[in-house]
């Protein structure tokens, strides 16, 4: 058996170090924010390489704060991609703004640049590229379109942590970064928690003052904020597991490359293309599959875990039907969402796990070459 994702497995080398950091918070008797979550605010940015990190209480909150602080809300546009996680559209909602969906390219699996230029309109007032999968999106091309305009790039680097694009990290690219560090992601918390970077004192002043209910100081509450602090329980356990990330991310990519060389040659699979430049982590090895049914039946029969990420693409979910889409207006994304088929990937997959999940998707696809 192999599962999709093994949790325990993930933390169980630094148990005793977690245990003691756990031990060191219910001891100081500060839960909420505190010294903890601001050790780790200055160890994330330094990955980051930004000036500020803000530690929050999820990546949702991130996203949604992010936005807030800029200032937007009904009456504006925000520009994303329909394949992502639901939050990421939910965020740009929930500030009152309407989000503007453009398509996915075909290649990157990320917003297409082109798509992106022709969205844009007076009332846009930012822009959130999804770094899906963990693929850094095409941001040379996305900035230059936005920063011609003056609008602001929000990074949905809720996948990304750690991927790099000619020197530079996710989360460091654009105005912002929000990050998710939901248990399962490449640096993942024990329970809920996010983070925005930038390199922006103001923003990032303002963004502290809403996670605590806009409050400028105490008592003062310059503008309506919500809370969104991040706890002093989970900064212990993500400052320790900060400590994995690169090896975690070198391994994903050397498990990404086993996987493609030999997924390749398989017909009616079509694995992820590799950047090979640092820009991908792997947070999912997603590949497009032309019979999906039958690859999820040769690995239920197996006993091989996988995702589908994301079956129904954002804009025909019923939540945004008032948004007035239909099926065939982001076709890219459309058949991304029948055909994307996760397949395991993490740090503690062996290389003969892989060989194992390819021989099993080899044989389940070979009655495709005849037909
Ligand atoms: C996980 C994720 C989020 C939301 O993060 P939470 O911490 O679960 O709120 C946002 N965007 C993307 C692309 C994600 O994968």
């Amino acid at each position: 058996m192999i599962p999709f994702l093994d949790m325990q497995d993930r933390h169980s080398p630094r148990r005793g170090e977690y245990l003691r950091a756990l031990e060191r918070v219910l001891d100081s008797g500060t839960y909420a924010g505190g010294p903890e979550v601001e050790r780790f605010e200055t160890a994330f940015a330094a990955a980051c390489g930004t000036t500020e990190a803000i530690g929050v209480g999820s990546g949702t909150e991130a996203l949604w704060l992010a936005l807030a602080a800029l200032g937007i809300g009904p009456g504006d546009e925000v520009v994303t991609v329909p394949m992502t996680f639901a939050a990421t559209v939910e965020s740009i909602c929930m500030t009152g703004a309407t989000p503007v969906f453009v398509d996915i390219d075909e290649r990157t699996r990320t917003m297409d640049p082109a798509s992106l230029e022709r969205a844009l309109t007076p009332r846009t007032k930012a822009v959130v590229p999804v770094h899906l999968f963990g693929r850094i999106a095409d941001m040379d091309a996305i900035l230059e379109i936005a920063d011609r305009r003056g609008i602001p790039v929000i990074e949905d680097a809720a996948q990304a942590h750690g991927a790099e694009r000619a020197g530079r990290r996710a989360g460091a690219l654009g105005l912002a970064g929000c990050f998710s560090f939901y248990p399962s992601k490449n640096l993942g918390a024990m329970g809920d928690a996010g983070a925005v970077t930038t390199n922006d004192p103001e923003l990032a002043r303002r963004i502290r003052a809403l996670r605590e209910h806009g409050q400028e100081r105490r008592h003062v509450h310059r503008w309506i904020g919500w809370n969104a602090r991040m706890d002093a329980m989970q900064a212990a356990v993500l400052e320790i597991g900060l400590r994995d990330l690169d090896a975690g991310n070198r391994r994903r990519r050397e498990l990404a490359r086993r996987y493609e060389a030999a997924l390749r040659p398989i017909p009616g699979i079509d694995p992820p293309e590799d950047p090979g430049d640092g820009s991908h982590v792997y947070h999912l090895y997603a590949v497009r599959a032309a019979d999906r049914g039958a690859l999820c039946a040769a690995l239920d029969a197996a006993s091989i875990g996988y995702g589908i990420h994301y079956p129904v693409p954002v804009h025909l979910q019923p939540a945004y039907e008032h948004l007035g889409h239909r099926a065939g207006d982001f076709p890219v994304a459309e058949r991304c969402a029948r055909e994307f088929l996760s397949l395991p990937l993490h740090p503690g997959l062996a290389d003969s796990d892989i060989d194992r999940i390819v021989d099993v998707l080899a044989a389940a696809s070979l009655p495709l070459v005849g037909s």
